[in-house]
C-alpha cells in the first residue's frame, strides 16, 4: 500500500509480455520528433544543461498556456511537487482536504507529517462536491482537486474550483492536479495559478505525452509559493533536470495537431470499451475525460484484477470506498481488445 502506482508498475513489469492497462501509463511512447530533440541530448550528458534548454521549456509552456513565465516551474514529475505542496502548507494544526476516491499520494504525506486528511466524498456525478469539501474542513491548509480525477476521470467545473479558491481561508493552498488535463478539451485551471497567489496547478508529462520514465512535471503558481516549495534544496534539487525530458517535453507542447490526434484516437478507445461494456451488462462510470475508466463488477475488484490477470492483462486497483470498483487505464486499440477477451473470458459473456 506504499506506493500504489510504483507497485502496479512493478506488477506489469513482473509478467513479460502483459497487457499494461492498470498504471495510467501512455501505451505509446513520447511523440517521434520529440524523442529525436531527447536523443540529441544524450550524446551532451556530461553538461548540467548544454545551453538554455531550461528556459526554453518554460517559455514554450507559458506561451502555450498564456501564463506568465515567472510563474511556470519544471521538476522531474509531478510526484516531486505533489508531496512538498502538503509539507509546506500543512501541519498537524492545519489538515489537508482531498475528495474520496481520488489520487491519494497526497493522503500518504499527510500522514507522514501528521496533518489531519479529511475526505468528502464524490458527488453522484463524479466531480469534487467542493462545498463538502470546505465543510468538512473549514479550516484547512491544503485543498487538493483532482481534475481530470484519478481514478474516476471525470471533471470538477471550473466555476466549481474557482468557489472553493474564493471560499477558503485566504492563506490556505488550493491545489488544482491536472496531471490527465491534455484529454479536455474546456478550460482548465491554469488560469486561476495565473491571477492569484493561493492557488498551484500540477501538470505532468507523464501521461498524454508517453513520458512517465523519463520524469518532468510541472508547477503553474506564484514564485512567492514555489520559493517555499523549495526551502529546504534552494532550489538545487529542482533546478537540475534531466535534460532529455526537458528537451523532450519542450518540443512535445509545442505538438497541438499530434495531441489533438493522440486524445481523439485514445478516446475513442476509451468510448468504444465502455459502450462494449455496458451493452454486455458490464457497469462501466460514466463521464471519464481521461486515459482511463471504471469499471463495477458487482463483486470484489480484487479478486477480478486477478483474474484478468491470469489472462495475461493488468488493470488497475480499486479504492477502499468502493471495493468493487477497478480503474482501467486506457491503452491501444489492440490492448483494449485483449482486455474485452479477458473479461469474456471471466465473466463467460
Ligand atoms: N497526479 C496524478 C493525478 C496522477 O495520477 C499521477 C500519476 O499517476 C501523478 C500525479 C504523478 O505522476 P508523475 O510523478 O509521473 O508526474
Amino acid at each position: 500500500a506504499r506506493f500504489s502506482e510504483a507497485t502496479a508498475q512493478q506488477a506489469a513489469k513482473a509478467v513479460e509480455g502483459a497487457v499494461r492497462i492498470g498504471a495510467n501509463e501512455c501505451w505509446t511512447g513520447p511523440f517521434p520528433v520529440a524523442a529525436e530533440a531527447a536523443m540529441k541530448r544524450v550524446t551532451e550528458g556530461n553538461w548540467y544543461e548544454p545551453t538554455n534548454e531550461h528556459a526554453t521549456l518554460l517559455n514554450a509552456v507559458a506561451s502555450v498556456e498564456g501564463v506568465p513565465v515567472d510563474r511556470i516551474l519544471a521538476w522531474p514529475g509531478s510526484s516531486d511537487p505533489l508531496s512538498r505542496v502538503p509539507v509546506t502548507f500543512a501541519s498537524p494544526t492545519r489538515g489537508i482536504v482531498t475528495a474520496d476516491p481520488t489520487y491519494e499520494a497526497i493522503w500518504r504525506t499527510g500522514a507522514w507529517i501528521g496533518a489531519k486528511v479529511t475526505k468528502a466524498p464524490l458527488k453522484p456525478d463524479f466531480s469534487h462536491d467542493v462545498k463538502a469539501m470546505l465543510a468538512a474542513d473549514p479550516n484547512a491548509g491544503v485543498y487538493y482537486v483532482c481534475s481530470p480525477n484519478n481514478p474516476t476521470g471525470t471533471m470538477t467545473p471550473l466555476a466549481d474550483i474557482q468557489w472553493l479558491a474564493d471560499n477558503k481561508p485566504k492563506d490556505a493552498i488550493l491545489l488544482v492536479d491536472e496531471a490527465y488535463i491534455h484529454w479536455y478539451d474546456g478550460p482548465n485551471a491554469a488560469s486561476l495559478a495565473a491571477a492569484r497567489d493561493d492557488v498551484i496547478v500540477l501538470r505532468t508529462f507523464s501521461k498524454l505525452f508517453g513520458m512517465a520514465g523519463m520524469r518532468l512535471g510541472l508547477t503553474i503558481a506564484s514564485p512567492a509559493l514555489t520559493d517555499k516549495m523549495m526551502r529546504y534544496d534552494g532550489g538545487q534539487v529542482t533546478g537540475m533536470l534531466p535534460m532529455t525530458a526537458v528537451a523532450c517535453g519542450m518540443v512535445s507542447v509545442t505538438q497541438a495537431d499530434l495531441i489533438r490526434a493522440r486524445r481523439a484516437e485514445m478516446t475513442a478507445n476509451r468510448n468504444e470499451t465502455v459502450d462494449w461494456l455496458n451493452k454486455k451488462g458490464v457497469k462501466a462510470l460514466p463521464g471519464s475525460h481521461a486515459n482511463m475508466f471504471m469499471v463495477d463488477w458487482g463483486k470484489p475488484a480484487k479478486d477480478m484484477q486477478a483474474a484478468i490477470m491470469a489472462e495475461n492483462v493488468q488493470i488497475g486497483r480499486s479504492w477502499p470506498i468502493w471495493p468493487n470498483v477497478s480503474r482501467v487505464t486506457v491503452g491501444s486499440a489492440t490492448d483494449m481488445v485483449a482486455f474485452r477477451n479477458a473479461v469474456a473470458k471471466v465473466l463467460k459473456l
